[in-house]
């Protein structure tokens, strides 16, 4: 037997996730993976440092990561028994599907969403069933609660990606207390713009809600992986059966009490990229883009036809190939990648003919609607 046929079959079936590209060099504009463009805060690098020279690395970090654990909660007006700590909101992702999700079970998502759900169910052996969003890319929530009937879980993210659409907190928990399996609200970016729900998790009034949220976006952490879920406390306690013992490292502890301290930097910061966002949005519109209205930390976008000759010409001009017949959205892409920008777009339909954009300062939105201006006046 070869070495890969020890791999369980369903595991080589499956495909990867694909990140967006990491190429972290300087020069680069990176608005491909919805990073948050300002650098962790002063009080975070000073509290880091102060853990360096303390230089406790040789022992293992809080287990439960319980302080945060019990700020977190406290923010959220949660108890902190319903609370888990994770690398990153994608291993509270992959707690919960391990923990509820075998072979043959079913799971609910929306399509488009967050494109790890798909891959954490094949690695589950669950059975995936995706509803359309609505005309107006919002969720169809009749839909999504006839297909949860014989669901053991229904993942809602609020505001949705790609497209930033968001919907109402009391949509929401309308639909967790009447969905009878488990329904997670992913709250990735509900900080740039939607109604958290969080304080309702496994609640009375809620007990099968579970909501997750990350450090990586509006608290600019990415790169310590910081996430938590909000859940029932005995759910909770499965979870940390499967749990690496040590999952959180100790200076990405230290990163996440002290970017909590840092509330009024953080929302200063928040208001700001909203008030990119909103702008761009405004002046792709005048470009003739069709924007769906966000409210997170990007904005999905459809560029109007009449920019392909042009684009065509821009890339033919830069000795850049262009395959026959490919989205006017990817041709975007190309353009703004021989200039150093990097940005998202999706192959699979409904999202063939848009661009995903994270917000960035304003002097790098600027370039790309500089750089499109160009493009639409030739
Ligand atoms: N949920 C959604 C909807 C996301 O877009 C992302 C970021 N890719 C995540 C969760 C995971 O973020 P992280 O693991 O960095 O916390």
């Amino acid at each position: 037997m070869e070495p890969v046929d020890f791999a369980h079959a369903h595991i080589r079936a499956m495909h990867s996730y694909v990140p967006g590209l990491q190429i972290n060099t300087p020069d680069v504009i990176k608005l491909n993976s919805n990073e948050n463009p300002f650098p962790a805060s002063a009080h975070v690098l000073r509290a880091l440092q102060k853990a360096l020279e303390e230089n406790r690395l040789q022992l293992y970090p809080d287990p439960r990561a319980s302080a945060l654990r019990q700020r977190l909660a406290a923010e959220a007006k949660q108890e902190t028994a319903r609370c888990i700590v994770t690398n990153g909101s994608d291993e509270a992702l992959s707690l919960l599907f391990r923990t509820v999700l075998g072979p043959g079970d079913r799971l609910v998502i929306a399509r488009p969403t967050y494109s790890l759900y798909p891959i954490l169910a094949q690695m589950q052996q669950a059975e995936l069933i995706e509803i359309p969003l609505t005309e107006s890319w919002n969720m169809d929530f009749p839909a999504l609660l006839k297909a949860s009937q014989s669901a053991k879980l229904c993942i809602l993210a609020n505001p949705n990606a790609p497209t930033g659409v968001v919907e109402s907190r009391q949509a929401l928990l309308d639909f967790a207390a009447t969905n009878p399996g488990l329904t997670l609200v992913d709250e990735a970016y509900v900080a740039f713009g939607g109604e958290s729900v969080a304080d309702q998790a496994g609640t009375e009034a809620y007990p099968r809600l579970l909501t997750t949220n990350t450090f990586s976006k509006t608290h600019s952490l990415a790169g310590q992986r910081i996430g938590w879920m909000f859940a029932d406390a005995t759910l909770t306690e499965q979870f940390d059966k499967l749990r690496d013992s040590y999952n959180v490292s100790r200076l990405a502890q230290v990163a996440a009490l002290a970017a909590l301290e840092d509330a009024d930097e953080r929302q200063r910061r928040i208001t700001e990229i909203c008030s990119n966002r909103d702008r761009f949005a405004r002046e792709l519109e005048e470009l003739g883009f069709s924007t769906l209205p966000s409210k997170a930390n990007f904005v999905f976008t459809r560029p109007p036809e009449s920019m392909r000759g042009g684009l065509i010409d821009a890339l033919n001009t830069r000795k850049v190939a262009v395959e026959a017949g490919v989205a006017t959205a990817k041709l975007i892409l190309q353009l703004l990648r021989s200039e150093d920008i990097l940005v998202r777009h999706f192959e699979a339909p409904p999202c063939t003919e848009y661009l995903r954009i994270s917000i960035g300062h304003w002097p790098q939105m600027d370039r790309i609607l500089r750089l499109l201006y160009s493009i639409s006046r030739r």
